[in-house]
């Protein structure tokens, strides 16, 4: 049972934020535990104050669950910390139905591209001596195979998150936070991306806060928004296949390359429209007139210096920042730096976009080496449309990673180094909520998935804390008796509806 120390309680809402339950709420700046509570512990441990203890008192009609060390104290018709296990008339049973089918449809000739069962629903096994939840055994194209399923709580787990954007997030290291809690780090940018990790062993194990990291691994990995702060940076608000939203802005085009790859690609349009682009780009900014592509369309060096340090011929370096093209400059006529007023010539026409075409601008040379802004003519316009519809849509895309070891390879097999090895063989497919994952190299089976191609709302977390993820193991039945599988814990389809309640 919970109990608060009101004396000391100084009604921080702490850990009602951290509860998983909606179980605690602040009165009167006191904190009060409801019917909801299992006594997971997480505020005991989040409190600043220590004015809340946990003691080995239950109430007489709660039931312990023992499916991951946190043992929560169900109460009747109340759920679990980590929303999977439910006390159903005195019994706590899996309160989601085992999905059957997967998305993926592909077909492989070695083994069946898709699991024969997926693990969603199908609950955990702890501790690691018992066999997993489900090992199902039927016959595709005349081939007995068998699927091993468990939902196998991780901690060493995280996400990646792409963020298909030109926007200028910040600095490469720098800290992702969520409610003031360190959740992650922005790793790289790669083509049109920057990419986060959130999570890790050492996150989800680091102290109070791993509840938080959790939590928000599995947000992203479920497809719920998730606002995230970084260091010194922007905030970003994202959802798994939606357009990121950065400093309350929607991102909606992903270039097709940097400001080099744009002159490139759209040198021939933009020479029949304008003496001068300069196409501003974190990465690379472009100036036409200078470029190889512009001499290729026949253009004459215009006498334009853009804003940047020259890196090669029309190629130049810009700083990173919040304006066009995730670059510095947020006034057009910054883009340029001068105008050699012996080569160009009064009324010539510059101009100045992002990759994408999203944001854009006509500057005029004018007698003094000035330029100034006028209104952008139709034909240029019609350019930049050019641009801007050859770009893709932007998204967010999570990528779940993790490793399986202890509970979630013991309960496939009593010799998981073989596991592991059939796995980097190719002879066990590993899938997660029935989507491919992707095995990395070298030992151990560290994996990665696109939480897209996965049965939506597949994961879940304890308060341990860890994730828990749904994974399937897919072989033949030859080979799950040679790794060294349970082979008296098979089951036909017809046992496994029979213990799932599936009914035909
Ligand atoms: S013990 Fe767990 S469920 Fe109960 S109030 Fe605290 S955080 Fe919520
Ligand atoms: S958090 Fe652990 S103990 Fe609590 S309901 Fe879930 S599996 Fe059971």
């Amino acid at each position: 049972m919970i109990t608060i120390i009101l004396d000391k309680c100084k009604g921080c809402n702490i850990c009602v934020k951290n509860c998983p339950l909606e179980a605690i709420e602040v009165v009167d700046k006191k904190a009060y535990t409801n019917e909801n509570c299992v006594a997971c512990g997480i505020c005991v441990r989040v409190c600043p104050f220590d004015a809340i203890e946990k003691d080995s008192k239950q109430s007489s009609d709660a039931l312990s669950c023992t499916n991951c060390p946190v043992s929560c104290a169900i109460a009747p018709g109340k759920t679990g910390a980590c929303a999977r296990y439910v006390n159903d008339r005195n019994e706590i049973i899996r309160n989601r139905k085992l999905v059957v089918d997967s998305l993926t449809k592909k077909s492989n000739e070695k083994l069946p591209y898709k699991p024969i069962i997926t693990a969603v629903g199908s609950g955990s096994t702890y501790p690691c001596c018992r066999p997993a939840p489900a090992i199902v055994q039927e016959k595709v194209d005349d081939v007995d195979v068998v699927t091993v399923v468990t939902e196998a709580p991780l901690s060493y787990s995280g996400v990646k998150v792409k963020i298909d954007t030109n926007m200028h997030i910040g600095e490469e290291g720098a800290k992702v936070k969520r409610d003031g809690k360190v959740v992650g780090m922005v790793t790289t940018e790669e083509y049109g991306s920057k990419m986060l990790t959130v999570g890790g062993a050492n996150l989800l194990s680091n102290g109070n806060d791993g509840f938080i990291v959790a939590k928000t691994i599995v947000d992203l990995a479920n497809s719920r928004k998730v606002t995230l702060k970084v260091e010194d940076g922007s905030t970003l608000e994202l959802q798994q296949g939606q357009l990121p939203v950065i400093d309350g802005k929607t991102d909606t085009l992903m270039r097709v390359g940097c400001g080099s790859a744009a002159i490139g690609l759209f040198a021939t349009h933009m020479s029949k429209v304008a003496q001068e682009a300069i196409i501003l780009d974190y990465h690379v900014i472009g100036l036409l007139s200078e470029h190889f592509a512009g001499g290729e369309v026949g253009m004459q060096y215009s006498g334009v210096t853009p804003n940047g340090v020259k890196s090669t011929r029309g190629r130049y370096f810009g700083k990173q920042g919040h304006g066009w093209g995730g670059t510095d400059i947020t006034d057009p006529v910054d883009a340029v730096a001068d105008v050699d007023m012996n080569i160009a010539k009064p009324g010539y026409k510059i101009l100045v976009t992002e990759t994408t075409g999203q944001k854009a601008a006509v500057l005029e040379v004018q007698s003094d080496g000035s330029v100034k802004e006028i209104l952008m003519p139709e034909d240029v316009k019609e350019v930049t449309n050019i641009m801007a519809q050859t770009c893709e849509q932007s998204s967010v895309s999570v990528i779940y990673t993790g490793g399986t070891g202890g509970s979630a390879r013991a309960g496939v097999s009593s010799m998981p180094r073989k596991l592991t090895e059939a796995i980097h063989n190719d002879e066990v497919l590993m899938t997660l909520g029935g989507a491919p994952a992707f095995v990395l190299p070298g030992g151990g089976i560290n994996f990665m998935v696109d939480v897209g191609k996965m049965v939506p709302d597949a994961t879940t977390w304890v308060p341990t804390p860890a994730t828990v993820a749904p994974v399937e193991y897919t072989m033949t039945r030859k080979k799950y008796d040679e790794i060294g599988g349970h082979k008296g814990h098979i089951m036909t389809r017809e046992e496994l509806n029979k213990k799932f309640n599936l009914g035909e």
